[in-house]
């Protein structure tokens, strides 16, 4: 068993990564807060796109997409409004099959969709989740309050939409290419039959070179001979596969998921203990209700885990999302914000295996 309990924040399909991670590996990843996400952008598009506007990464203070515009806060104070219409085209492809919006894997899922602004929705999925929340309530790191029908009725309907409308995505894709396979209905022992006979050569012809790659860098991670690398739009891999080897191929959340998290997108939210709306009362400097920064605050604080797993913005490119692990409170703060670009999240997991070896 692995010491370090980990709590990590990840976008729906870097948490079904991480779940496949616990479900098939010892992993050290304890606590996972799941983001709502509706769609991801690509970091080289984006900047191409801002210079229509005459503008640059650099000049944004803050990105937030509602009512179908991208709003660029910028450093001026001003506002720049992009139709989704627009923002469509720079939308990463792996997104157009993605029927999940709210982390139905997590322990707790956070997003705006149905709260006022400075709230945010909060949806309490496993006991291990109720106890950080209830926990996070007691000691006043949070307040909340019933989420209610109509802010439901916002959430579950914009999550059928996505289901909808990327599940035609989906038909349209198997008809010219090839299956998709995570969204397959397997049995655990026939998926145990696909994956034993599976080497990264699969992993490259049914995920990475169809536009399927989420970029998570999970395989990264998991492979024991270190022979895959992540540059900045796919893994590549150098050398030959041991045919026992399978692992990159088994915890991709692109390929085939296992029975226990598995949701045939009749639940358009996933199975939920509760639904709350939320607002920090310890920071305020977060993308919504700063829950998010605030629950790892409490988390650290409490000792419930012994690192964060959190994405924040490289310091020489501006919004360029990089994953770091880290046990200081600041640096979660620092971390607040939504950025709207992909990173391998797992790649700092990478050392903690090596000091386990
Ligand atoms: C790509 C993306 C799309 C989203 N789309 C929606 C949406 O359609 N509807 C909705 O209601 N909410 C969406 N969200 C979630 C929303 O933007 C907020 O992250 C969420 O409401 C939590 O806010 P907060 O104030 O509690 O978080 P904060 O306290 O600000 O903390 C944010 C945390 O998110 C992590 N993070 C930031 N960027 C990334 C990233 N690219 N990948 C992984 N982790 C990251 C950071 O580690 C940080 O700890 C999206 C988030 C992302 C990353
Ligand atoms: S595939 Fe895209 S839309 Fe789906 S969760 Fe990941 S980043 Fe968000
Ligand atoms: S050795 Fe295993 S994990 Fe590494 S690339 Fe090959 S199949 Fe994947
Ligand atoms: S191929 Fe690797 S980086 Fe891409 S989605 Fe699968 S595990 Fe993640």
């Amino acid at each position: 068993m692995s010491e370090n309990r980990i709590a990590m924040v990840g976008t729906p399909c870097e948490i079904m990564a991480a779940s496949k991670l616990q479900h098939y590996t010892d992993s050290p990843i304890d606590v996972k807060l799941g983001l709502f996400c509706m769609e991801n952008f690509s970091y080289k598009y984006f900047e191409n796109l801002l210079k229509e506007y005459d503008l640059k990464m650099d000049d944004i203070e803050k990105f937030q997409i509602d009512k179908g515009f991208v709003f660029l806060l910028l450093k001026t104070k001003e506002t720049v409004k992009i139709p989704l219409s627009i923002a469509k085209r720079i939308i990463r492809k792996n997104c157009n099959i993605c029927v999940e919006l709210t982390s139905e894997t997590s322990d707790i899922s956070i997003g705006s969709i149905g709260s006022s602004d400075g709230w945010s929705t909060l949806i309490i999925r496993t006991k291990k989740g109720e106890e950080i929340v209830n926990g996070a309530i007691e000691q006043e790191f949070i307040e909340s309050k019933e989420f209610t029908e109509s802010q439901f009725n916002l959430l579950s309907k914009l999550a059928g939409n996505k289901i909808n409308k990327n599940l035609e995505h989906i038909e349209r894709r198997e008809f010219l290419a090839r299956p998709v396979l995570y969204q397959r209905d397997k049995s655990d022992d026939s998926i145990l039959g696909e994956i034993t006979d599976s080497n990264f050569s699969d992993l490259k012809s049914n995920v990475i070179d169809v536009g399927a790659c989420v970029l998570c860098g999970a395989c990264e991670y998991v492979c024991p001979y270190d022979l895959i690398t992540i540059d900045d739009t796919k893994p590549n891999m150098k050398g030959e596969c041991p045919h026992d080897c399978h692992a990159c191929f088994t915890v991709c959340p692109r390929t085939f998921i296992p029975q226990n998290l598995r949701n045939d997108n009749s639940k358009v939210i996933g199975d939920y203990i509760n639904v709350l709306s939320v607002k920090s009362l310890k920071h305020s400097q977060g993308q919504d209700g700063s829950i998010v920064t605030t629950l790892l605050d409490y988390l650290l604080t409490n000792k419930i885990v012994t690192e964060a797993l959190i994405v924040d913005k490289q310091d020489h490119l501006a919004w360029k999302p990089y994953a770091k692990l880290t046990k200081d409170i600041d640096e979660v703060v620092k971390s607040g914000g939504t950025k709207y670009s992909v990173c391998p999240v797992f790649k700092p997991l990478r050392n903690i295996k090596e000091e386990v070896d």
